[in-house]
């Protein structure tokens, strides 16, 4: 009989992954990818002697394959995936290839915003716990690797809309949804209701037994949960008891999965992760660690003393009584938006990079309440000390003494200093840019990793 082929488009983290599970399932395996691979995924490759292209696709090689993983990366709408289901060879994610070579219960996370943050929280609930467990999809390693060199008894997965797309048997044990706002509408045919099905396709294939942890009080979820119905057992979170298994009393965070066991109750301030949005995480993987019988003790300690995801609201440091918080992963203003809404103390802002069309009104309010000083970092600032000018910012070179300044600046060095020099002692310093890093970095995490030296050395 002839060895099943299976195509492998894209050789990042997945892909190369899915081809050593492949392989190691008795496969034939090609890998094919349109760029250039990585060192270290080449070498992995050829340690495992799978044969691969980079730079360009062979079709007719590509066309004989039995099944297709396929990144995440490339869109249905790429000549050759509209060639492979012209000839109806079935396309899918790497994900949906492992899950069928694991018995792990499988805990699902996506939404719009918080997925990185709820996904390794629960990872922490977890490991606290003592459970076997892998994290996986847009984190750490891929869950194909994970299955086949050390399988776990449980894997979190945060899993973007673009993965769930090409999902079609795998079923979550727990799907986690925490909000749906518009984003890559460039890849759902600017339809939003494309990407909303696309969010909602974590629920498919779930039964009764299974749980559907979800934001109760986003409209969008709402709408569909009354319309598609899941089949899973509903448990909301929100801000008000009300339908809500977790919710906040005004001073405490409160979580009730299970009817028979004590609610899990802890007061606000001693959660690790500030700021409503983070209450909203909070109670996500709080219920989905109920679900899975660890004590509330084991979840308690997690929320006091998770570490936090890099670049997403980290503390710094404290230099002359002044707080600095990295939060250069927030790319655009509803992130910037959450991020002062978590601020408790006079705030000098860090804004700026490359705009992708933003509409700063969204946080005019919140600037106006906290923040006392701005400092712009980007090579066009223009469009920023217009909008703020406008908001009653002054240009702090030329009105030293204004009550409300602004600084504009082009570099990292000269930005943090700007800060060091107006912040007082009780104040907090906040990079939150509201825009991509790539004018002056090459990616958020290095205008992240720059900012907190350059802090460090204050
Ligand atoms: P993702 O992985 O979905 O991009 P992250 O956990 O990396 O999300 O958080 C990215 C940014 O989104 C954070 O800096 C924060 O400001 C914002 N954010 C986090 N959680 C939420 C939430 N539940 N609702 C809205 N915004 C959030």
């Amino acid at each position: 009989m002839k060895t099943e082929l299976i195509v492998v488009l894209g050789a990042g983290e997945s892909g190369t992954g899915a081809a050593i599970l492949a392989q190691a399932k008795g496969k034939d395996v090609f890998v094919s990818d349109s760029g250039a691979i990585k060192p270290a995924y080449k070498a992995l490759l050829d340690a495992n002697h799978i044969a691969w292209e980079e730079n360009g696709h062979t079709p007719e090689k590509i066309l004989c394959a039995d099944e297709v993983i396929k990144s995440p990366g490339i869109p249905e709408t790429a000549p050759l995936i509209v060639q492979l289901r012209e000839k109806d060879i079935p396309v899918i994610s790497e994900i949906e290839f492992a899950a069928r070579y694991t018995k792990a219960k499988m805990i699902c996370i996506t939404g719009s915003n918080g997925k990185t943050t709820t996904t390794s929280l629960i990872y922490d609930m977890l490991c606290r716990a003592g459970l076997d467990v892998g994290l996986a999809g847009n984190i750490g390693n891929s869950l194909a690797l994970q299955v086949a060199r050390q399988d776990r008894a449980y894997y979190v997965i945060e899993l973007s809309s673009f993965q769930l797309d090409n999902m079609y048997d795998f079923r979550a044990d727990i799907a986690i949804l925490l909000n749906i706002t518009p984003d890559h509408l460039d890849r759902y045919n600017f339809e939003f209701q494309n990407y909303v099905n696309a969010k909602f396709r974590i629920t498919r294939n779930q039964t009764e037994r299974d749980a559907f942890i979800y934001w109760s009080e986003d409209p969008v979820i709402d709408r569909e949960i009354a319309r598609i119905q899941p089949c899973a057992t509903l448990y909301p979170f929100g801000s008000t008891e009300k339908h809500n298994v977790a919710y906040t009393d005004g001073a405490h965070l409160v979580v009730a999965a299970h009817k028979e066991v004590e609610p899990l109750e802890i007061p606000l301030e001693q959660l690790a992760l500030q700021g409503k949005h983070n209450q909203l995480n909070s109670m996500a993987a709080s219920i989905a660690a109920q679900l899975l019988n660890i004590k509330n003790d084991t979840i308690r300690e997690s929320l006091r003393c998770f570490a936090g995801v890099p670049h997403r609201l980290q503390y710094v440091a404290t230099v002359k009584g002044v707080r600095y918080i990295n939060d250069s992963k927030a790319t655009n203003v509803n992130s910037c938006w959450y991020a002062l809404e978590a601020m408790t103390t006079p705030t000098v802002l860090i804004l700026g990079g490359k705009d992708k069309g933003n509409d700063y009104s969204e946080i005019d309010r919140l600037v106006l309440d906290k923040c006392h000083t701005l400092v712009f970092m980007g090579l066009h600032n223009e469009k920023l000390e217009e909008h703020f000018g406008a908001l009653g910012y002054a240009d702090g070179n030329e009105h030293p003494s204004a009550p409300k300044r602004y600084f504009s600046t082009h570099n990292l060095h000269d930005a943090v200093m700007a800060c060091a020099d107006s912040a007082h002692d009780g104040d907090t310093v906040l990079l939150s840019p509201c825009c991509a890093s790539f004018d002056l970095f090459n990616s958020y995490e290095d205008r992240g990793d720059r900012f907190m030296n350059a802090v460090r050395h204050l």
